[in-house]
């Protein structure tokens, strides 16, 4: 019996794996041009950490989490939860009072797997820490689209403000006065939700429910002064950035933690209407976890989402693995020169391939070809005698004579003059 994966859980071959790093690296880079520094961070936290902070009524919390009931203890569904547990811990903010975060890693949720929806997903997740100005909002919005952008993906930009604990509560009980005038209509969940989540009765996905809350009273509306105030200037912010968006007064994010500003990159090419990327401010979670009054707002975008789009909407050549140089080496006394040779182009950065197996030049060109080499040097008994070997392009399929002559180290500088190492 063959052992397989777990349901939900995926290996990342080498065709997916090169296309991820693509992704990470752009994300690194972007990130980084606006000064985020990178946190790594356990995958597994104590339980009340997320009890805490994503909310006791959420999905995630009640359904989701993998935890070791008997250690108290839980796979992370998220990360925004373990970067406040480590501001907080390590007392970053007293190095610097803004801090800009970002992490890349999986996620464990327990959920019913689909097409782009995994138990173990990964995460590229962006923070910004004790900065309360909406330019930050807009920034850190800026910044994702920035992402999406260069990588060659369109989405669209739908924002939100979930208001605070100055307006948000007596929202929330109008909001259950009227959804509970409509109990009879609304689904099994949102039944319930009415009394532990409502905000969440706003974003079901049935239809029945969406045309329920059509006319429920919106937040938009309840805002205070000073939501009111800076959700108008996350606009402005955002059109002065030609950032495009759209107001959802629907979208309230699956966490209890947000406040105000709340966003969505979305997109239809996967399906259902989905997220690539979501995310909120969250001006009371770090106090609520037991650390200082800081505000913060943050993003997550979901790598295998992203791979995804970009195989269905990009009509680029997808990032791949290529060699720099295949060495067809083709008689005996082939084999052990351009062994050494592969070895010294190696160490100069060259990435170099190699078949010892002796086999025909069909053999080897098509191997070349299976690895992408971008030139491949044919050294067979008689050019290695005559101290003249091939060097073809592959792309062109021209061939130039090379000059075997000289010490080995001769031989690869020579080489690496006509190749080239390719950055990737
Ligand atoms: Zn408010
Ligand atoms: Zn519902």
């Amino acid at each position: 019996m063959k052992i397989q994966a777990i349901n939900g859980f995926k290996d990342i071959l080498p065709d997916t794996a090169v296309r991820w790093r693509h992704i990470e690296q752009r994300a690194r880079d972007i990130f980084e041009r606006f000064g985020m520094r990178e946190i790594r961070l356990p995958i597994m936290e104590k339980t009340e950490l997320f009890v805490r902070s994503i909310g006791e009524a959420t999905d995630v919390v009640e359904k989701e989490m993998y935890t070791f009931v008997d250690k108290g203890q839980t796979m992370r569904p998220e990360a925004t939860a373990s970067i406040m547990r480590a501001f907080i811990e390590h007392g970053l903010h007293v190095q610097q009072p803004v801090q800009r975060l970002y992490t890349i890693g999986p996620m464990f949720r327990h959920e019913r797997p689909q097409k782009g929806r995994l138990r173990q997903f990964h995460q590229l997740d962006a923070e910004i820490i004790g900065a309360v100005e909406a330019r930050v909002d807009a920034e850190l919005i800026a910044m994702g689209q920035m992402l999406l952008d260069e990588l060659g993906l369109a989405v669209s930009l739908e924002i939100n403000s979930l208001g605070c604990p100055v307006c948000r509560p007596p929202f929330k009980a109008g909001l259950v006065a009227f959804l509970e005038q409509r109990h009879e209509g609304l689904c099994e969940d949102c039944k319930r939700r009415t009394h532990t989540n409502p905000l969440r009765v706003l974003d079901c996905k049935k239809p029945t429910c969406r045309a329920l809350v059509e006319n429920a009273p919106s937040l938009l509306d309840a805002l205070c002064p000073d939501c009111n105030r800076h959700f108008r200037e996350v606009q402005e912010a955002l059109q002065s950035l030609d950032i495009a968006f759209k107001i959802n007064p629907f979208m309230v994010r699956g966490l209890d933690y947000y406040t105000r500003t709340t966003f969505e990159f979305l997109t239809s090419d996967l399906g259902a209407q989905a997220a690539v990327g979501a995310g909120g401010r969250y001006d009371g979670l770090i106090e609520q976890l037991g650390g200082p009054a800081l505000s913060g707002i943050g993003f997550a975008m979901g790598l295998e989402r992203i791979a995804l789009l970009m195989e269905q909407q990009s009509d680029k050549p997808q990032p791949g693995d290529s060699m720099d140089i295949f060495l067809a080496a083709l008689g005996d006394k082939t084999l052990a020169p351009c062994g050494q040779l592969a070895h010294l182009l190696r160490k100069q950065g060259l990435r170099a391939a190699i078949d010892y197996s002796g086999r025909g030049l069909k053999a080897q060109l098509k191997q070349a070809g299976r690895v992408n080499a971008r030139f491949t040097l044919i050294v067979g008994d008689d050019e290695w005698d005559r101290q003249q070997g091939i060097l073809r392009n592959m792309a062109t399929q021209e061939q130039q004579p090379f000059d075997l002559g000289g010490t080995p180290e001769q031989q690869s500088l020579r080489l690496l003059g006509l190749v080239q190492p390719t950055t990737n």
